[in-house]
């Protein structure tokens, strides 16, 4: 049977075994496209079975979460961690919380890690969890409890040397040290079970700062390729969070002008640009008050508030999707290639759905995909573990200058295993590179 049939043969198999789960699905079907063509060159992966092998978590745990809310009524929400691939280190991968979340989005982010972690060359393995709990509006009292909750379940499978997640969407600074706490209650242990701790208890510098930092530095390499940078150029981030905030303060430090920002609710247009001083508006809104970004267009005149619209109709050079999956569709797409941009660097995890990728790949600009180009904030949540391990703090500047070199090197592979008559497909590249370094790894170790 032609390879092509046979890989087809075993994505449909994933689709019968994970029903309803799309997101998982699309994310199956991304990575075996990429790697089916080299699958000849390697005929030990087919007699270790290593794509069906890698299609199936190692471990899936779901369970129950009761807290408390502040009326004395007893909630319910569900619990998920999904421990994908542990082939090249400790399962390492966010937690989630959003009402969104059911075991198909945690089980493509989790599948998606383990290329992710893959490509930055550290010793760590695939996972993520997460919870359909929903952070937004709830008191510090009512998260402080659910994260209790959510830890005494967790607790029992994680660990410095089993299992380290860290944050993600919902999930940040105040539900990291909740977690913690909790964590360090029931084990009686202070160790690098979780990264993205604060910098006085363990945190590394850098981290908050390192996902968007990354993707900008995955930008200008991609740019780098034409001889160009992010400098002078014309950017639309969208979200309002974590990644969102450092992709600005990247963009605006080396030179480039951020013209939108994000929410659930809509998009805020500041054609003067997103300033440092803007910025620190912002961080203070969506980190302290906890605000929506519709807020920005009452404070700065001359913004403007587009209520349900995401930024991807606002003509720019360079896009940073940094919200969610799916969050720029077929039509999007091609709106933003009309309007000129011709580099999208994701700091969000799969935000391009498939039919806007091929956009993309067909307009051959630079695309830089997820698993690539955020692949700095779990290469910074490594180097964590690492200097938990050690009981020592590198310096900013020091982790700074090894994530730049961490991009520097993914962007490296995906260019050697993506190049295609004069075009770097960095899908491919992504796909292909992270892709061997497991399977060899899963054929050394044998049946497991
Ligand atoms: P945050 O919770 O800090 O921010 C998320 C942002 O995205 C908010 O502005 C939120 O708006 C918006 N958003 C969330 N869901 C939706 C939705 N369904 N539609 C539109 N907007 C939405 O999360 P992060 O910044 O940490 O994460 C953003 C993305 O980056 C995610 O895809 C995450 O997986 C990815 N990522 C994060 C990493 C990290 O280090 N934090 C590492 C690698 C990837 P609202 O307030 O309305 O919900």
């Amino acid at each position: 049977m032609p390879l092509s049939e046979r890989v087809e043969l075993i994505f449909q198999d994933v689709v019968k075994r994970n029903p309803g789960e799309v997101e998982f699905h699309q994310a199956v079907k991304e990575v075996l496209e990429s790697v089916a063509p080299v699958l000849v060159k390697y005929p030990e992966f087919a007699e270790a079975k290593i794509i069906e092998r890698i299609c199936e978590p190692e471990r899936q745990t779901i369970f129950r979460v009761p807290w408390v809310d502040d009326n004395g009524q007893v909630q319910i929400n569900r619990g998920f961690r999904i421990q994908f691939n542990s082939a090249l280190g400790p399962y390492k991968g966010g937690l989630r919380f959003h009402p969104s979340v059911y075991l198909g989005i945690i089980k493509f982010l989790g599948f998606e890690q383990i290329f992710k972690n893959s490509l930055t060359g550290l010793p760590i393995g695939g996972a993520k969890g997460g919870s359909d709990f929903d952070p937004k509006g709830k008191s510090n009292g009512e998260v402080m409890r659910f994260c209790q909750s959510f830890m005494t379940e967790l607790y029992r499978i994680i660990g410095e040397h089993t299992d380290v997640p860290a944050g993600d969407i919902g999930v940040g600074g105040r539900e990291i040290g909740y977690l913690f706490g909790q964590y360090r209650k029931l084990t009686r242990r202070f160790d690098g079970a979780l990264t993205g701790k604060s910098l006085n208890w363990g945190g590394s510098n850098l981290r908050p700062e390192a996902t968007g930092y990354g993707a900008v530095y995955f930008a200008n390499d991609m740019l780098s390729t034409r001889g160009e940078s992010v400098q002078g150029k014309t950017a639309a981030v969208s979200g309002s969070g974590n990644v969102a905030q450092y992709t600005v303060e990247k963009l605006n430090t080396l030179g480039a002008r951020v013209v939108t920002l994000s929410d659930s609710n809509g998009t805020i247009v500041d054609m003067d640009g997103i300033s440092g001083e803007k910025l620190a508006w912002v961080m203070e809104l969506k980190n302290v008050r906890r605000g929506r970004i519709s807020e920005y267009a009452n404070h700065f005149k001359g913004a403007q508030y587009l209520a349900g619209k995401r930024p991807w109709s606002v003509p720019c050079d360079l896009a940073f999707p940094s919200a969610t999956q799916n969050e720029i569709e077929e039509d999007d797409a091609r709106q933003l290639v009309q309007n000129g941009c011709y580099c999208v660097s994701e700091g969000a995890n799969m935000p391009s759905h498939a039919d806007a990728v091929e956009v993309f790949l067909d307009a051959k600009i630079l695309y830089g995909p997820g698993k690539a180009a955020n692949a700095g904030g779990v290469a910074v949540s490594g180097l964590e573990m690492n200097q938990n391990a050690g009981c020592m703090r590198r310096s900013r500047e020091d982790v700074d200058a090894q994530l730049r070199t961490i991009m520097h090197s993914i962007h490296e592979n995906c260019v050697k295993y993506g190049r295609e008559n004069g075009f770097v497909n960095y899908v491919k590249g992504a796909n292909i590179a992270g892709f061997v370094k497991v399977a060899d790894a899963m054929v050394q170790q044998g049946y497991v």
